[in-house]
């Protein structure tokens, strides 16, 4: 989705996704026909009748959409709120490398995946603890590699929050993902202050309260 947004660019992309059940397994690039495609997208009718004549005809599932937004956040658009139809759908938004999934529930735009979320955190934990046990200064980099993702990720949220079209079910989201990437990067802070004083960092942590960033600094870094 992410390729197919750049190659867009400067316009919106659009497309179909495809899969069973709630997992998508595939997406169907379509042609935006929208007059004003930089701004708008509609979804070539074409591809549309298309992808549920497949459907019916045993194929995978339309499962919902997905388009880009060349200059703005990955969250529905006023428009985009207006015409999602409730109907349980997932809609993907793309904004640079972040791609967010949103099912739109009585006209209420609900997260319901951060796809690089939860990649990050599939990811983080092992790689940190493969890296320790083979090259303990090693660690340092992956684990400042991993608190920039995440502060990075934190950032998106902070400036949901701000946003002016965010509904109350967005804040409350926000402030969940916000306490929930606040606790990684604090956790990311004590591997890092146990790897430079040379402790092992398999062993359980007894005393979490001692964090090397202090909040201050980590609220420059977000408002940066
Ligand atoms: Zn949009």
């Amino acid at each position: 989705m992410a390729s197919e947004a750049s190659r867009a660019h400067p316009h919106e992309c659009c497309g179909i996704l495809l899969g069973e059940g709630d997992r998508i397994t595939a997406i169907r690039p379509a042609r935006n026909v929208h007059p004003r495609p930089a701004t708008h997208f509609e979804i070539d009718p074409q591809a549309l009748i298309d992808a549920h004549r497949a459907e019916r005809g045993g194929g995978p599932k339309v499962l919902g959409y997905y388009h880009s937004h060349p200059t703005g956040l990955p969250e529905p658009s006023a428009t985009d709120k207006a015409s999602a139809s409730g109907d349980g759908r997932i809609w993907a938004i793309i904004s640079g490398d972040a791609v967010r999934l949103w099912r739109a529930e009585n006209r209420v735009a609900v997260i319901v995946y951060s796809l690089e979320d939860a990649l990050e955190v599939a990811r983080m934990s092992p790689e940190v603890m493969i890296s320790v046990s083979i090259d303990p200064t090693g660690t340092v980099e992956v684990v400042q590699s991993h608190r920039r993702q995440l502060i990075q990720t934190m950032r998106h949220f902070t400036h949901l929050k701000a946003s002016p079209s965010a509904d109350t079910a967005t804040l409350l989201m926000c402030d969940a993902e916000l306490f929930r990437l606040e606790a990684a990067i604090r956790w990311l802070d004590s591997v890092d202050a146990r790897i430079r004083s040379g402790a092992s960092v398999t062993s359980p942590a007894t005393s979490p309260t001692t964090s090397p960033t202090p909040e201050s600094t980590r609220s420059q870094e977000l408002s940066s």
